[in-house]
């Protein structure tokens, strides 16, 4: 079943609005077994919006759009598909019940304009809104069949989620999709490419691909079939070909963030966790309280940037920073160890390093970063060459780097 999102409206062509509906639209119809051919992001103007519709209506078996759907005259999504489907849009009784009531429960007058919003093309059906007041609709125009949503991000992912999805899960020429990732760290996106090239054949059954973000790559294994079963099977059967070809390089497998999964493993092991930052500038602390949950793991952290911030807040012997530099194994080392014992720590983790784009010098060039990892056990120290591809990079490459010896940790570390 071949899909098309389309997110309409001026400001997300303006460059002030990112369109991250059509993400979300498009992960979700996937699981489903809907798979997004293209994204088009069009503004409100009726006569391009009218052209973007009917193309798409002509090209996939499923079109989402979003936004377009509120009470005032820039909001065009109904009238251009009215006039798509050749007729006059049609007042809907329920809906403008649904909205009646939705401005009592809110104890508000309700505006003229919203009847606007009680209206439907010829032949749609309304889908109601739980959250807000625009309903949405579906509609028959040319091969597609047209989900109309609301462009509020939270609206529309209950829209989705209880309307649109079902309905597609309905059809019989849905099939389900599943997806396995493999994250891998350490090669670059080439030389892992050369590794898998006879499974990244277009039309494979399951597809792999891979995509890469700050360093980390992960490896997504795309399958469909009749029922997720199978289409988990498949899936299972390409990974498990995958994992001798990825070896050392494959360190964690799903579609959960590494931060969460550091957590869940450090809250089940009932460890605390501490960072001493420095290259990483409170990346780490930053992407692990990303997390719910977060603060039954991690004690606390220190950006320790300038070297008395080292020897002050953490400890470090100012001996060790004028005989190996800041970026070192025995200061990271001494970094780590002060970061432990000051928040009281089961683990600690440390980084040091030049993230360029001045300040590298032939031993210690640019994307030189040195990590420790201290526990009751002891302190590794190690130091890794990033790619220097820019200060973000590097950085990046630094924080995905410790996710990875934390989740190898005890063992790996
Ligand atoms: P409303 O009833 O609020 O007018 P609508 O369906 O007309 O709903 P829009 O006016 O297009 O929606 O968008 C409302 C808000 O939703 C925007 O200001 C923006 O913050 C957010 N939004 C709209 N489209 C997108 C998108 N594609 N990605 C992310 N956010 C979006
Ligand atoms: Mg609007």
């Amino acid at each position: 079943m071949i899909a098309e999102v389309v997110a309409i409206g001026d400001e997300l062509l303006h460059g002030a609005l990112l369109d991250t509906n059509s993400k979300y639209v498009a992960g979700r119809l996937e699981q489903v077994g809907a798979v997004v051919h293209r994204f088009t992001v069009v503004g409100d103007e009726p006569g391009a919006l009218e052209a973007v519709l009917a193309e798409a209506c002509a090209r996939a078996d499923v079109v989402v759009t979003t936004g377009g759907l509120g009470p005032t005259l820039d909001d065009r999504t109904r009238d251009v598909a009215a006039q798509l489907c050749g007729g006059p849009l049609v007042f809907d009784e329920a809906s403008w019940n649904g909205i009646l009531e939705w401005f009592a429960r809110h104890l508000r007058k309700v505006p003229d304009s919203n009847r606007r919003q009680a209206m439907l093309p010829p032949g749609g059906a309304a889908l109601p809104n739980a959250v807000g007041t625009a309903p949405g609709f579906r509609v028959r125009i040319g091969r597609a069949e047209l989900f109309a949503v609301p462009g509020v991000p939270s609206e529309m992912r209950v829209m989705l989620q209880e309307h649109v999805l079902p309905a597609l899960a309905a059809r019989p020429d849905c099939t389900p999709t599943v997806q396995r990732w493999l994250r891998v760290l350490g090669p670059s996106e080439a030389a892992l490419g050369e590794r898998i090239e006879s499974f990244m054949v277009p039309g494979r059954d399951p597809a792999v691909g891979v995509t890469a973000s700050g360093g980390l790559l992960t490896v997504r294994i795309v399958a469909t079939a009749a029922d997720r079963a199978a289409a988990e099977a498949k899936c299972d059967a390409t990974a498990a070909e995958l994992r001798p070809l990825l070896g050392d390089w494959l360190f964690a497998e799903g579609e959960r963030e590494l931060p969460e999964l550091v957590c869940e493993r450090f809250a089940a092991a009932g460890r605390t966790l501490a960072f001493a930052e420095s290259c990483t500038g409170g990346l780490l602390a930053a992407r692990l309280t990303d997390v719910a949950g977060a603060s039954a793991v991690l004690r606390g952290g220190v950006v320790a940037y300038a070297n008395e911030a080292k020897q002050d807040l953490l400890g470090v012997d100012p001996a060790l920073l004028e005989r190996h530099g800041a970026v070192s194994e025995p200061v990271v080392a001494a970094m780590a160890e002060g970061a432990r014992r000051r928040f009281g720590a089961d683990v600690a983790v440390a980084t040091s390093g030049i993230a360029g784009p001045a300040g590298g010098t032939p031993d210690k060039p640019v994307g030189t970063v040195c990590f420790a990892v201290a526990d009751a056990a002891g302190t590794r120290a190690w130091t890794s060459r990033i790619a220097a591809l820019g200060r973000a990079f590097v950085r990046d490459r630094a924080v995905f780097e410790v996710w990875r010896a934390l989740l190898g940790w005890p063992d790996g570390v």
